[in-house]
């Protein structure tokens, strides 16, 4: 879809957008255009959130121009971003990055990046876009209706008429004490686990099916247990569920003929075996004591237990590896909020966007998508008012 722009004649209060990340910022981006009046209020650096995103390199958006297939990867949200991507998706969002002078390109797996590989770039290109805001560093501690508008309390006490929440994930919700407005406790998502099982760092595995999930992907073995993309989808569809809870994984899961290995070579350990598929040091960890035994001394049922550990390789989950998460599953609850203006449905003029809303979606561009999208409509709601 095109994007509009309202005119200035559109929104004729003043509006205070608290947290200068990602959403924040397209959201000022998208009224400064319009000719709005517009204050960021955030404690830190505008947009330094977006220097580590894709390990330095801005995985800003994903190749999925169908709006509701791109719902399909956020676990939480899927339903209300179909209002939301309808409005403004991937094909937007490139759009919006050639207007502010990012190019960007679609990597193999459908990610995409600005052609600088550098979310340094990108942040550069959207402050000098915003250079017609004002920027006001500081916290806001919270917020209160009041008529007219609503007065922030920070340093000082502000008074504006439209008020956008953007403060991601990761923050304090403490800023909404004054409102009846539900929210859902953050969980880490996107994150590596701890588990029963733990292994020197660094050992990768191709392709292991999680057969839980029925989901096929790289995992990393580690010193506190699992991490790599298949963890990492793992984390994001169980992000609600209490620990403990078990996994299981083939680890192979493809032809393998294991009886036909140890025929071919009897005289060789069953480690060395078994480092035909797998790293020499994973192959030790998982064969235990009988990593040193001949191949000519394993017996069918030696065997079968060998094929049960790599076909069905459990482990137990105890909790997530403490800050490692990329994003947050919780926050303001989509029930509170209109999907088509992310406007607060019991309190006019007050606006959610980005990761503080009840969405979360996989590792792959989502999340910035819906900071970007989420963003739009608020900023549309606004300027239409
Ligand atoms: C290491 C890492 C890599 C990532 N890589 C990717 C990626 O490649 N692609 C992708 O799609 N997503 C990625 N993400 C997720 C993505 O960065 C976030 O989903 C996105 O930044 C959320 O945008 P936001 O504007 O909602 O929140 P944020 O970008 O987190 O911004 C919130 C801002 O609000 C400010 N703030 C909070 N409370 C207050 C307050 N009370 N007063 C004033 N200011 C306040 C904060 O200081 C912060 O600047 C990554 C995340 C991490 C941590």
């Amino acid at each position: 879809m095109a994007q509009e722009y309202k005119n200035s004649s559109g929104c004729k209060g003043n509006i205070a957008i608290i947290g200068a990340g990602a959403s924040g910022c397209m959201c000022a981006y998208f009224l400064l255009k319009a000719g709005a009046d517009v204050t960021l209020f955030d404690f830190g650096e505008p947009l330094r959130t977006l220097l580590p995103t894709g390990g330095g390199r801005c995985n800003l958006a994903h190749a999925e121009f169908d709006f509701r297939e791109l719902a399909k990867n956020y676990p939480r949200g899927e339903k209300f971003l179909y209002s939301v991507f309808s409005r403004f998706s991937t094909a937007d969002t490139i759009e919006l990055f050639e207007n502010i002078g990012v190019k960007t390109y679609i990597q193999e797996n459908g990610r995409i990046f600005p052609e600088s590989n550098s979310a340094k770039d990108v942040r550069k290109k959207i402050l000098e876009n915003l250079n017609k805001a004002q920027f006001d560093r500081e916290k806001i501690n919270s917020i209160e209706r009041i008529e007219g508008g609503y007065k922030l309390v920070g340093t000082s006490a502000y008074f504006f008429s439209h008020v956008v929440i953007a403060i991601g994930g990761h923050s304090s919700f403490n800023i909404l004490k004054n409102f009846d407005i539900k929210i859902t406790a953050p969980k880490p998502s996107l994150v590596g686990l701890n588990t029963d099982i733990k292994m020197p760092s660094g050992i990768v595995l191709k392709n292991v099916l999680s057969k839980d999930l029925n989901i096929k992907d790289d995992i990393l073995f580690t010193h506190f247990g699992i991490s790599g993309p298949l963890t990492y989808t793992i984390s994001s569809i169980k992000a609600r569920e209490e620990f403990p809870y078990k996994l299981t994984f083939d680890l192979y899961p493809q032809e393998f003929d294991l009886q036909k290995l140890l025929n071919t070579y009897p005289h060789k350990d069953l480690k060395n075996i078994l480092a035909e598929i797998f790293p020499l040091n994973f192959a030790k960890n998982i064969l235990g004591e009988l990593s040193g035994i001949k191949a000519h001394k394993i017996n069918g049922a030696m065997r079968d237990s060998i094929l049960d550990k790599i076909h069905n390789f459990e482990v137990t989950v105890t909790g997530t590896n403490r800050g490692e998460e990329t994003v947050t599953a919780g926050g303001v609850n989509l029930d509170e909020v209109n999907p088509k203006t992310m406007e607060a449905k019991n309190f006019p003029n007050l606006y959610f966007t980005g990761e503080c809303l009840d969405i979360d979606g996989f590792c792959g561009g989502f999340n910035l998508q819906n900071a970007w999208s989420t963003a739009f409509s608020a900023s549309q709601s606004i300027l239409s008012d």
